[in-house]
């Protein structure tokens, strides 16, 4: 499949979806994931896990990131262009970051398609960030600098470091789906994400809570004063074509 992600880039067999967060204060989608999905022609649709971390080993990820971050700051251009007041999320690798290349690419793609660097909250996870050289964190400061938010994404899931994650350029904290999942059959999730909401509150960050899939577990994400919520729940990922119309018809999650 790696072999084949660069005639795959070229055929345009690559698509992202969206997925709504929403943020509890306004009770509405402020902002969506963009998540990649490619639509094989012989494996039929291949997801994410299947080639994104092969892929990361390599620097065919430098590829799929500058193709993604492109197709966002594009999409978010026609959003903003119809009058959608959105956000877009890209999930970035931590082998992006640090490099000349990528410090450059995203000021130029915000220029070309006139956007707002507020606009581009840039994923990062946990794993990646750890015991990250300087250079990385110097990437994510340019990002910080050009407005955008950056996210510490799947929190809890590796070992994290407190110290480290005091020191990151970061403003989100997104609580890994797996304590969300797990709340029911294992209780003490629930006193993970409570604790996790009110450290990252003290250390200055938001956070959103991944994988709430029930009303009870969005409560409960609400209960512990997260800042917003990300999930089956609320929505899956979806093609791009449909986020308006979800958009529209979308309650206010009050
Ligand atoms: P992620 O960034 O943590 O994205 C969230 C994943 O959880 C997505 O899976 C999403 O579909 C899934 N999800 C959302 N809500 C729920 C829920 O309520 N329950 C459950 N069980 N799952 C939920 P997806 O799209 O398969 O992506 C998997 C991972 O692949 C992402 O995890 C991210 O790490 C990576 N990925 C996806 N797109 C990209 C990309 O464009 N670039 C990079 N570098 N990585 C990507
Ligand atoms: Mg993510
Ligand atoms: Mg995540």
């Amino acid at each position: 499949l790696l072999s084949e992600i660069p005639a795959a880039l070229e055929a345009g067999q690559f698509e992202l979806f969206y997925q709504p967060l929403i943020d509890f204060k306004s009770g509405r989608c402020n902002r969506l994931e963009a998540l990649i999905r490619w639509r094989h022609p012989a494996h039929g649709y291949v997801a994410p896990h299947r080639f994104i971390p092969g892929a990361e080993t390599t620097s065919l990820i430098n590829d799929l990131t500058a193709w993604t971050t492109h197709a966002a700051i594009k999409q978010l251009s026609e959003w903003h262009a119809v009058g959608l007041d959105i956000g877009v999320s890209v999930n970035l690798s931590s082998r992006d970051l640090g490099k000349r290349d990528f410090d450059a690419m995203i000021p130029d793609l915000l220029n070309y398609y006139g956007v707002d660097g507020t606009a581009i909250d840039f994923e990062v996870t946990e794993s990646a960030l750890m015991h990250a050289p300087e250079n990385v964190l110097s990437s994510l400061e340019a990002l910080r600098r050009l407005g955008s938010p950056v996210s510490i994404d799947d929190f809890g899931q590796a070992y994290s470091s407190l110290t480290y994650l005091a020191r990151l350029p970061a403003t989100t904290l997104k609580i890994d789906q797996s304590f969300a999942l797990n709340m029911q059959s294992a209780p003490k999730n629930e006193a993970i994400i409570r604790a996790a909401v009110a450290l990252a509150h003290d250390l200055g960050l938001e956070t959103i809570v991944e994988g709430v899939e029930t009303e009870a577990q969005f409560a409960m994400a609400k209960r512990y004063s997260s800042d917003g919520a990300q999930g089956y729940f609320i929505a899956a990922p979806m093609p791009a074509a449909d986020v308006p119309s979800w958009l529209s018809a979308s309650p206010l999650y009050a």
